[in-house]
């Protein structure tokens, strides 16, 4: 049976219930929509998580990534593939990165720069062995993995899971107080999200990072932005460090890499931090494999030869005017940078979940997240009609309550 209640029904019985999806069965995308089984169409507004900022399959990635499926997907790194150095001396180019390392999926990025980084520490740095130390935030999100979950604070990614590796000192985001008191000679460096997205897209104050960048500095502490979320023009930047004006040592990017096609992560190194690596230290097999880099090379293209970044700008703005104008007395705050935005509500409007339910039945798909936020993260692509017919079906939701 191939209905959407037997799918559902399937996937219950069969798959682990290590998510919560709304009940709704997608088969088909282009652009900002998508479509269910039935024939329904959606304004997606979480973009898979900002993986798609190009909009569902984009033709000309997926152009790219069929030419190249014809022709050689993956050799290993123990040959050489016609795409790699392409791909490093674009994304090289257009980020003024020095050195770069494909990985996969966003949490093998930030496992790769929490390795290269500890052996920094211990080799240039001189950190004493097994002493180093990496300072990360309360309620950050850097991914699933053993080493990641155990530096989480968040409850449910954590609990039943350690034994923990140790060597993580966690400190409230945007406190530079608490920052500085958390250094030492063993701080080898500081991983921190530029905006807090799972945490419900938390900005931190203003001068925070400009702060954070001197210390670091100032500290000899290598400063780790996880940009796999706010990169790739979601927040209106290409990389949402520029907000701040400042330049992170080290910059993770995924996601939006592949424009939703396929996993492709990267560490981007503006340090020596990427130099200690060796050949036999690190690796992945299907890392800076010939697909993913063609596809990365389209999906980039894509972003800056089609304006992608000043839409996000644009229609951000206009989109957060949209549902800061919007008259509800549930509504607590409305937040966020470009096209990564969050409306918090009170919390005796009982959990945004259901507000979600209920902008699903008007065609809009977003994510509730911890309890009372809803976020939205549209592709990049959308348009301003788009935008104002999203904000006309929050503001029926929200102000009917
Ligand atoms: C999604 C995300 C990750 C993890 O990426 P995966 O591809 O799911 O492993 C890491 N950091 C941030 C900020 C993210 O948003």
């Amino acid at each position: 049976m191939n209905t959407t209640a037997a799918l559902i029904e399937t996937e219950y019985r069969l798959g682990a219930h290590n998510y919560k999806p709304l009940d709704v069965v997608l088969s088909r995308g282009e652009g900002v929509y998508v479509w269910d089984m039935e024939g329904n169409r959606y304004l997606d507004c979480l973009s898979a998580y900002s993986a798609v900022n190009q909009g569902h399959c984009h033709p000309k990635i997926f152009k790219a990534m069929m030419e190249q499926a014809q022709k050689l997907t993956l050799t290993s790194r123990a040959f050489r593939n016609d795409q790699l150095a392409h791909f490093y001396e674009e994304i090289a180019a257009l980020t003024g990165s020095h050195k770069v390392l494909p990985m996969n999926s966003g949490a093998e990025a930030v496992e790769t720069a929490v390795k290269a980084v500890r052996k920094w520490g211990y080799e240039v740095k001189g950190v004493a062995e097994n002493k180093a130390e990496i300072i990360v935030c309360s309620n950050n999100f850097h991914g699933r993995t053993m080493g990641i979950v155990g530096f989480s604070t968040d409850p449910d990614a954590r609990t039943g899971f350690g034994p923990f590796a140790p060597g993580f000192r966690v400190v409230p985001f945007g406190d530079i107080d608490a920052f500085r008191a958390a250094i030492n000679e063993n701080t080898v460096a500081f991983l921190v999200e530029p905006i807090q997205g799972e945490a419900g897209v938390i900005v931190p104050p203003v001068g925070y990072f400009t702060t954070v960048r001197e210390l670091c500095t100032k500290h000899g502490i290598t400063l780790i932005l996880d940009e796999i979320q706010t990169g790739l023009g979601r927040t209106g930047k290409l990389l949402a460090e520029e907000h701040e004006a400042i330049e992170a040592d080290v910059t993770l990017i995924g996601k939006a890499l592949s424009g939703g096609f396929y996993p492709v992560s990267a560490v981007l190194s503006n340090s020596e931090v990427l130099g200690v690596l060796k050949p036999g230290q690190h690796g992945s097999t299907f890392g800076g494999n010939p697909l993913a880099c063609a596809i990365a090379r389209a999906a980039l293209k894509a972003l800056t030869e089609e304006g992608m970044i000043e839409n996000s700008a644009k229609m951000g703005e206009r989109f957060q005017k949209g549902l800061t104008d919007i008259r509800s007395n549930i509504i607590k705050e409305v937040r966020g940078r470009g096209l990564m935005l969050a409306v918090e509500l009170v919390p005796e409007a009982g959990g945004a979940r259901k507000y979600c339910e209920a902008l699903k039945q008007l065609g809009i798909l977003a994510k509730d997240t911890h309890g009372d936020t809803i976020r939205i993260a549209p592709p990049l692509v959308i348009t301003a009609e788009q935008v104002d017919w999203a904000v006309e079906q929050f503001a029926k939701v929200l102000a009917s309550a």
